[in-house]
């Protein structure tokens, strides 16, 4: 609860990329804010097994990273795409800019993304943060929350506040439905993704154009590359489960991508490609609505675990982060009184998530066969003039 000093308490769960930025807004009000994180502490970690190694960084990010001074950090260790790349079956390539004077969206490293915002978390004085922490049960009523330590010891906390900023499987989420009338909808869909590697050149360059988001739109499947600051390129393939599980033999395998993506076994290499498809796995795709985001003045869900979504729009982690601008702004108008925020905050927020939803299950459409069309590419270049 308020500390002696009369400072919000606040727990924040989940110590991933919106939980971390979460924290550094929350501790810029004055709040007393301890972030618990189910793994070990990704910056001691010397592999981090996880979704997507890089990411697109948008406006909508860039805007929450901006609020809390950490903007120009980030932007210096992205790298800007201008255009998606198309590669063509003949190997033939074409960009499609993304909008007029340069508009970009920029490729960030994950982990780097995650672990900068912690240590910019750590630096207030009023943030503590602990690992290997899980949120075990919760209790909106007197904001209770307990977690289990991987040496199985319990850690109880009462505070005036808990964030649920734990991913699409989030565990307050789960308590919010056995707790209030609370509408749930997850589709997975039959895609799954699969993360390869482009590595730089023998002269230690970029093996591709460089800002760029190269896409291999095949109709019903496509891979996608976006560049990381070491020159290589992190290389997504994303197509239904059955195809993967059809592709049993090394020459199963070197057919499908010489008749799907001939130009893209020199730069991926043969051995890389064979060996990561036969000892990876492919991993699915969830869209997540539901309703409301919080539970009274005690508890709310941001980020995936509010809005979890397919990620052809390249808009989660984007926002996510918007959805710290959008509380913050709820917490200004109503003075810090979270009994009428968070309510503020359902009511503004849903619509337009759900909406990303939507639009980034349309997209998984467009990447993959729209950008194809005569139609699409008269219509974007009318769009540029
Ligand atoms: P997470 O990143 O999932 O973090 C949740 C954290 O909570 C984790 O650290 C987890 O360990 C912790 N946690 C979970 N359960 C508990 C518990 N019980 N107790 C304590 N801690 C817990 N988004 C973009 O904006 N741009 C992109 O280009 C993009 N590309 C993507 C590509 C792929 C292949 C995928 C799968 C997603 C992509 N996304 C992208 C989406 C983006 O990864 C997510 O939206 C983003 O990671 C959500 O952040 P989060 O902090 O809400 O959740």
């Amino acid at each position: 609860m308020a500390d002696q000093s009369g400072r919000k308490h606040v727990a924040i769960c989940g110590g991933g990329l919106v939980g971390a930025l979460n924290a550094c807004f929350m501790a810029k009000r004055g709040y007393f804010v301890e972030v618990f994180e189910m793994r070990p502490d990704i910056r001691s970690q010397e592999i981090v097994r996880g979704r997507s190694i890089n990411l697109a960084l948008s406006i909508r990010g860039r805007e929450a990273l901006s609020r809390v001074g950490m903007e120009d950090v980030i932007i210096q260790k992205g790298i800007p795409m201008y255009a998606r790349m198309i590669h063509d079956i003949s190997g033939t390539r074409r960009p499609i800019p993304y909008g007029r004077d340069k508009q970009n969206i920029m490729s960030v490293d994950r982990r780097l993304l995650n672990e900068v915002l912690l240590d910019a978390a750590e630096e207030y004085p009023n943030v503590k943060t602990y690992f290997n922490h899980k949120v075990q049960s919760c209790d909106f009523e007197t904001g209770e929350i307990v977690f289990l330590k991987d040496d199985k010891e319990t850690v109880t906390r009462k505070v005036d506040l808990i964030v649920g900023n734990d991913g699409a499987f989030s565990a307050i989420r789960r308590q919010m439905m056995k707790t209030v009338r609370f509408d749930y909808q997850q589709t997975y869909i039959p895609h799954g993704y699969m993360e390869l590697n482009i590595p730089p050149t023998q002269n230690d360059e970029f093996a591709m154009e460089i800002n760029y988001l190269h896409i291999w739109p095949r109709n019903e499947f496509m891979m996608i590359a976006l560049p990381n600051l070491d020159k290589s390129f992190t290389t997504t393939l994303f197509m239904p489960f059955e195809l993967y599980d059809s592709l049993k033999t090394e020459e199963q395998l070197m057919q499908f991508f010489h008749d799907k993506f001939p130009d893209s076994i020199p730069l991926l290499g043969e051995d890389h490609l064979k060996k990561t498809f036969f000892n990876s796995k492919a991993l699915p795709m969830v869209s997540i609505k539901c309703h409301p985001y919080h539970v009274g003045s005690k508890a709310v869900i941001m980020g995936d675990a509010a809005h979890a979504m397919v990620p052809f729009y390249g808009q989660g982690m984007n926002c996510g982060f918007e959805d710290c601008i959008v509380l913050a702004d709820m917490l200004d108008q109503y003075n810090d009184d979270f009994s009428k925020a968070l309510p503020a905050y359902t009511e503004h927020r849903n619509p337009d998530a759900k909406a990303m939803c939507d639009l980034a299950m349309y997209n998984y459409i467009e990447m993959r066969a729209s950008v194809n069309s005569p139609l699409f590419l008269l219509r974007k270049k009318l769009d540029n003039l």
